[in-house]
């Protein structure tokens, strides 16, 4: 008899295990179909961001941070040491204990809640019918009311440097290296290849980056990415601008690049590649032809602004849809169509998803940045405060960044915070509550904030915003 479901859910990434653990939690009979295998053959659950995603690549973000501490951090706070080394096997090894953690934590989730976890590859048919392709080749149908499609995305492959996972990786065989290559090239100066390129810079590669475009960290305000730019160069990084990569060649272990810039075609040779040039939605063999579900020009699943897709009872989140391609994007898009499926009119606020470089300084930031609001011709009011003028970064020997509050002139509405320094991400996030609730400028000047911490600095940069701040001179209110 064919089995039948509430839910039925294709991908165990952030977005696909959260819908289902929900669903459940809904009193919906759930299933979720997860076709990922670890090195030991086994079922992984968590999709990208646990496996080969967020959670190791900020595990080696740590791991290559202490290292750099020990190294070159520790003298000015008294403390001397000879001989701080590196042991890489065991760095990628404390990353892949975490990995096993988290992925064998969902699993337990779907078990403490009820989740039916299937192993194989899904492909919608006609009619809400869902087809399991086994590991051992054997094809199961079930039915479902609801189906949501999670099936995330894959690094996006660029003729000029075909990934071969040995000299020229993706993002996920740059988790892997097994030694500190000499000499890194990273083709794209986007999150994933600031991320990754700092952390084997930390570990001793002498890192050059290449990206095409002249413009660096378009995404951000145009303040934080000039002060990335200059710090990440600081700390080694050789980031080149309007450096568009043409072709490779891989001879033995090394590899000559060639990439094309103002001066005309320069070669550079690295031990390494790393190619992050972006990610691009996973749809093989997920739709069949009769299905009805669309997918958009650029190959996204196409769905509405609550993520239904043509087809009534068939859904689609996180990565494979349109939007930023984040973990919490994905897991909030989850929830907000189960809510849905149980007749809830949940609505998630696409304009207020946090993105964060957990390059160090972090960079953060929520809302609009003040090119954007400037082009749309928003008046605006801004403050900023500098960590080095925060007694809390001071004791913590990390002063570098600030953080900026964009309000709207006219109703002190805040419309953006943008941060690059320590606590970034955490600092952002209290923004983003505030700016929930429409928070203004003077509401977070008017709040109790601790002492000494580093949301200090929000506290000023709010108060900054009308000329207010206490630990800095004001800028003349404008
Ligand atoms: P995924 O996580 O990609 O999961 C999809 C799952 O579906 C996969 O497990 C896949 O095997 C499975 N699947 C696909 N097709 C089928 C099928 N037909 N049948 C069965 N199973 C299928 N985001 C952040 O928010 N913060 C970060 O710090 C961050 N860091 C990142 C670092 C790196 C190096 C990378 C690569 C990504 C990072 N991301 C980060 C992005 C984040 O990982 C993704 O946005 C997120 O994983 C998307 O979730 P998802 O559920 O849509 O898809
Ligand atoms: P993101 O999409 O944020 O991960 O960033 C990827 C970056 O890679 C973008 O900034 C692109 O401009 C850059 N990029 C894409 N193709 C090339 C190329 N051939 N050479 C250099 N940079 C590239």
């Amino acid at each position: 008899m064919t089995q039948k479901f509430d839910v039925v859910v294709i991908g165990a990434g952030p977005g696909g295990y959260v819908a289902a653990i929900k669903a459940a939690q809904l009193g919906l009979s759930t299933a979720c179909i997860e076709k990922y295998t670890d090195k030991e053959g086994k079922l992984a659950l968590g999709g990208t961001c646990l496996n080969v995603g967020c959670i190791p690549s900020k595990a080696l973000l740590d791991s290559s941070w202490k290292f750099h501490e020990a190294q070159d951090g520790f003298a000015i706070h008294g403390i001397h040491h000879a001989g701080v080394t590196m042991d890489v096997p065991a760095m990628v090894g404390r990353k892949a204990n975490i990995v096993k953690g988290l992925t064998s934590g969902v699993a337990t989730l779907f078990k403490a809640n009820g989740v039916t976890s299937l192993q194989g590859h899904g492909k919608l048919l006609a009619g809400k019918k869902v087809e399991i392709t086994k590991p051992d080749g054997s094809v199961e149908i079930i039915e479902a009311e609801n189906v949501i499609l999670a099936p995330g995305s894959r690094p996006i492959d660029i003729p000029p440097a075909p990934v071969d996972q040995k000299v020229i990786v993706d993002s996920t065989g740059a988790l892997e290296f097994q030694a500190v290559p000499k000499r890194l090239g990273v083709i794209g100066a986007g999150v994933i290849g600031l991320e990754l390129g700092s952390v084997w810079s930390r570990l001793g590669s002498q890192v050059t980056v290449l990206e095409a475009l002249d413009t660096f960290l378009l995404a951000a305000d145009t303040a934080v990415s000039k002060e990335a730019l200059k710090t990440l160069t600081k700390q080694g990084l050789d980031i080149k601008l309007g450096a568009r990569v043409t072709g490779s060649k891989v001879n033995g272990e090394e590899v000559v690049v060639t990439y094309t810039d103002k001066d005309g075609e320069q070669t550079i040779t690295f031990d390494k590649l790393i190619v992050a040039v972006g990610r691009r939605p996973v749809t093989t063999d997920l739709l069949s032809a009769d299905c009805g579900v669309t997918l958009d020009e650029r190959g996204y699943v196409h769905v509405d602004d609550h993520c239904a897709t043509t087809v009534p009872g068939v859904y689609a989140i996180g990565d494979v849809v349109r939007g930023m391609m984040l973990a919490h994007k994905a897991s909030e898009e989850g929830i907000m169509v189960v809510e849905r499926i149980k007749g809830h009119k949940t609505q998630m606020n696409y304009d207020l998803i946090p993105s964060v470089i957990y390059t160090h300084p972090e960079i953060a930031w929520v809302g609009k940045n003040e090119q954007q609001l400037k082009a749309e011709g928003v008046e605006v009011n801004v403050g900023t405060f500098p960590f080095a003028a925060s007694g809390r970064a001071m004791a913590a020997n990390d002063t570098g960044g600030f953080v900026k509050v964009i309000a709207d002139a006219k109703t002190d509405r805040v419309l953006g915070v943008h941060v690059i320094g320590p606590g970034a991400a955490e600092l952002v996030q209290q923004g983003a509550i505030g700016m929930e609730f429409g928070t203004s400028a003077e509401d977070i000047g008017m709040m109790v904030f601790s002492h000494p911490t580093l949301s200090e600095a929000l506290h000023e940069a709010a108060l900054a915003v009308n000329g207010h701040a206490i630990h800095i001179a004001n800028k003349k209110k404008r």
